[in-house]
């Protein structure tokens, strides 16, 4: 396998290992609560971890997003912020550092990622389009749909499978992509949303030989292709490790390479980009910027600031190039792997291949006896939370919600349970404490009966929805 400089020691002598490339400067205190408190406080908060207390939780792995650990350089860029309200210098260095290391020409900084989702699709979406893009994401659909678009999946089969060991199962496939082409005509089809390491489906990569050909094939349908960048120096890093070729070349490089065959991005910089707050979208085509110029000043503010602080855009900015080192990225998929072989040990049923952000339980073998209408996803993030203080989310039927047209629940292929690791956060220690919890659930998941949902919000219901005990 490629990528020697990280794997092998402790591979090779069986005792030495690879470790975090930073050091602790500050910390920040945790407690867990009593088991009795746990029980009351998942009680009150309707048994969904969106609704708990941040003070209540003793490891929070509910998301990845703004929860990464800033660096001393980050700290020291906030007390750098220019605060002017038009052509912040902070801004200049976004740009910079978005041209420098992604390549689009055009940069409009945004409140965080769905306000970019939201000035993308309403640029380019007209009403009735269809938008293909590789498996869903939640916030990325919603505003397709509020624009006027119908979303269709085009991802490989294999995605939905969550044991399938195809190396990309982020990957497009292009026979769909020509079928959709063939049913609603390439005028009908604006662009393809295409994702890095595919969330839903547990984190998982495209490959550069994969985007190549879709830009092939997006080129003759006069098609174009934005990226969801949120997790693409993850997707860099697969592909550094798995793709022929690419193994001595830098996850800088490889990201480079890759948005050079789409036609823009937006971006979540919650994640890869190692700040807690802030977004952006960047384009290669003047009338798209421009459309997305003139709403940003509607829906976010000026174009030079896009509701962040000048001091979150200094942060932002470091945090793109810091991100994007090798050490960093190896070091974080790394620690997801070592809580992924924990519990493939203990033969506990995850999805595989372990992607680059998070596990995935796979609730629907992980409680066999629940059907889809008790949410196994939602009772298996109730019952971690109570055994040990750990706080996960549910990425199954909750998740995706109701079909607009019929009404009723969609029921997806993949029901599962997310523990998203925080870049920079938790040690070794922790990720042992998870494990062993969700072995603990694990040995008496027999006895576990399922919720019913008590109040259902019309939008994103997984954010509020409320649940009782069956
Ligand atoms: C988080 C996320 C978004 C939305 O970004 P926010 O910053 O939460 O608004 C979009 N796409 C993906 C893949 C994400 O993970």
């Amino acid at each position: 396998m490629s990528n020697t400089k990280y794997q092998t020691m402790g591979q090779q002598f069986g005792r030495r290992s690879w470790a975090e490339p930073w050091k602790i400067k500050m910390v920040e205190p945790i407690r867990m609560i009593s088991h009795e408190e746990r029980q009351k406080a998942a009680a009150e908060a309707g048994y969904n971890t969106f609704l708990m207390r941040s003070e209540d939780v003793y490891i929070d792995l509910l998301t990845d997003s703004g929860t990464s650990a800033m660096s001393d350089r980050q700290w020291a860029g906030i007390m750098m912020g220019d605060e002017a309200y038009a052509g912040s210098r902070n801004f200049y260095h976004l740009e910079e550092a978005i041209q420098k290391y992604y390549g689009y020409k055009y940069i409009i900084p945004t409140h965080q990622g769905r306000g970019a989702e939201h000035l993308i699709s309403q640029a380019v979406i007209q009403k009735g389009d269809y938008i293909p893009g590789n498996m869903y994401f939640t916030t990325t659909r919603l505003h397709q749909e509020l624009a006027g678009g119908i979303f269709v999946d085009v991802i490989i089969d294999e995605a939905h499978d969550p044991i399938h060991q195809h190396p990309f199962k982020g990957n497009i496939d292009l026979d769909k992509m020509q079928a959709l082409v063939n049913k609603v005509g390439a005028d009908k089809i604006p662009y393809v949303s295409l994702a890095g390491t595919v969330n839903m489906a547990g984190g998982q990569p495209v490959s550069m030989a994969n985007v190549k050909e879709l830009r092939e094939f997006c080129d003759r349908h006069g098609i174009r292709i934005y990226l969801d960048a949120t997790r693409m120096y993850e997707n860099s890093f697969f592909i550094q490790e798995r793709e022929e070729g690419y193994a001595d070349k830098s996850i800088a490089e490889i990201l480079f390479e890759f948005c050079s065959y789409t036609d823009g991005a937006w971006m979540s910089a919650k994640k890869d980009n190692l700040v807690n707050i802030g977004g952006w979208l960047a384009v290669n085509q003047a009338d798209v910027a421009e459309k997305a110029r003139n709403m940003v000043v509607v829906y976010e503010g000026l174009h030079t600031y896009g509701g962040m602080a000048g001091r979150d855009m200094e942060a932002l900015a470091i945090g793109i190039a810091e991100g994007v080192d090798d050490d960093h990225v190896a070091s974080r998929v790394r620690q997801v792997r070592y809580l992924g072989k924990l519990l493939m040990d203990w033969g506990i049923p995850i999805v595989e291949p372990v992607g680059g952000h998070a596990i995935f339980l796979d609730a629907k073998r992980f409680y066999e006896h629940l059907p889809q209408d008790l949410f196994p996803s939602q009772t298996l993030a109730a019952e971690l939370y109570i055994d040990s203080g750990v706080r996960s989310m549910e990425r199954g039927i909750v998740s995706a919600g109701r079909d607009p047209k019929t009404g009723d629940h969609r029921h997806p292929a993949l029901e599962l349970t997310r523990l998203t690791i925080p870049r920079r956060v938790y040690t070794q220690a922790h990720m042992d404490v998870v494990a062993e919890s969700i072995k603990a659930i694990y040995d008496v998941r027999e006895q576990t009966k399922g919720l019913k949902m008590v109040f259902e919000p019309e939008y994103l219901r997984f954010f509020q929805a409320r649940f009782e005990k069956v």
